[in-house]
């Protein structure tokens, strides 16, 4: 055993009287693009079945490294099967006045946006997750005696400074905690949304204004968290008028990659380090919640894991997707991602063998993806 990190932890940790609940974590393995194998080495990570994968032993190249999650989604995986397994059990609960949070974790490059936006052929659980959210507002029977409304956020933390997309130009905004303990941003746009359509309005220009800001600021779009925040409210008709607030976060996380390995300098070297604060914070509240003693949970370490608290970890429901690339250039990312999301890793003592380099299984994977374009939607 190299380590067997959380293999022991039980699902539900009892940390003093509050009941935590474990962040679920699930790894995606986005199919290989021989573009980006310059060297033509093949694959260095494949799967094994839905729950497991393994990499290659860069410590000696005769062994693997096998790891354990609580879901494996192959390469072969569509947009559909990701948002059913590991996001659409989770919506109902928004709509209950209970909170959730799905985040894309990986390096640059690996499927991040793929899997939370996706395209307009591919859509991905960010435009399920809302079509889904109408939905089962929709299907509410009246006579349960609640009005329910719907609205969105759309904010950045960036260089530890959290800016609302939705109001371009904006000024850093403070994170305050009201004495519920609810999280909030007090100046966050918060705009009323009665359909899909309605949500795509606010929501496209805000995300092609960041992804063009991007290219010329040194790819931001890779050293910034990109925060997409669904809120339910619903409302009691009857006279107490009792009133219940749900939220869904859905981030597109900044990039895993070190960026200090690339020999970045100046003003990107203190953006790729407040970068990692927000990440590593995230990483060691992810590990405190699914530890099974009780320990403290390092919530207001940074901004992303502030504004979280309220929705990751306690009652909250909440998802991790790592995703991760098969090339060799992609190596020593793809080893730190995995092992902070690991459940546990077992080295196997076995070569790694190339039979399924992808060659023939791009053009299955097209075919697939065609036939998913053609309306399989929801
Ligand atoms: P990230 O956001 O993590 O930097 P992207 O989502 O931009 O990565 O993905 C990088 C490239 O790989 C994009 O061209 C994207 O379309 C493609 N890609 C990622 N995941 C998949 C997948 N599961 N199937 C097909 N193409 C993918
Ligand atoms: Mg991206």
């Amino acid at each position: 055993f190299l380590g067997t990190n959380m293999a022991q932890r039980v699902a539900t940790a009892d940390g003093g009287n509050k009941k935590t609940s474990r962040v679920r974590v699930a790894v995606r393995l986005r199919p290989y693009m021989g573009k980006l194998d310059e060297k033509n080495e093949g694959l260095c990570v494949r799967g094994l079945d839905s729950q497991n994968l393994e990499i290659i032993n860069w410590r000696n190249a005769t062994e693997t490294v096998k790891y354990h999650f609580d879901v494996f989604h192959g390469e072969q995986t569509t947009q559909q099967e990701v948002f059913l397994s590991s996001v659409k059990p989770v919506l109902p609960h928004i709509l209950n006045g209970q909170n959730a949070s799905v985040f894309a974790y990986g390096p640059t490059g690996a499927g991040k946006t793929h899997t939370m936006l996706g395209s307009s052929e591919q859509p991905g659980v960010i435009p399920r997750a809302v079509r889904e959210v109408f939905k089962l507002v929709k299907a509410k029977d009246e006579g349960e005696g609640w009005e329910y409304s719907i609205g969105m956020s759309y904010l950045e933390i960036y260089n530890e400074k959290v800016l609302d997309l939705l109001s371009p130009g904006s000024q850093d905004l403070p994170i305050r905690e009201d004495k519920d303990k609810n999280i909030l941003i007090p100046g966050l746009t918060h705009t009323t949304i009665s359909s899909f359509s309605d949500f795509d309005k606010h929501f496209i220009p805000a995300s092609l204004n960041r992804t063009t800001a991007s290219t010329k600021l040194n790819q931001r779009s890779s050293r910034s968290h990109a925060i997409l925040l669904i809120k339910v409210v619903r409302t009691q008709r009857a006279l107490s008028h009792r009133q219940q607030t749900g939220k869904l976060y859905l981030v597109d996380l900044a990039g895993s990659e070190d960026n200090r390995r690339t020999g970045n300098q100046g003003i990107r070297l203190k953006e790729s380090g407040a970068i990692n604060l927000s990440l590593f914070t995230l990483s060691k509240v992810v590990d405190s919640l699914n530890s099974a003693t009780a320990v403290r949970v390092p919530y207001r370490d940074s901004k992303l894991t502030r504004l979280l608290q309220d929705s990751l970890g306690g009652s909250a429901h909440s998802v991790m997707i790592t995703n991760i690339a098969p090339e060799y250039k992609y190596y020593f990312d793809t080893f730190t991602a995995l092992n902070f999301a690991a459940k546990s890793k077992l080295i196997v003592n076995k070569p790694f063998t190339r039979e399924t380099v992808a060659v023939p299984v791009l053009p299955v994977k097209r075919a697939r993806d065609d036939h998913e374009a053609g309306g399989s939607d929801s």
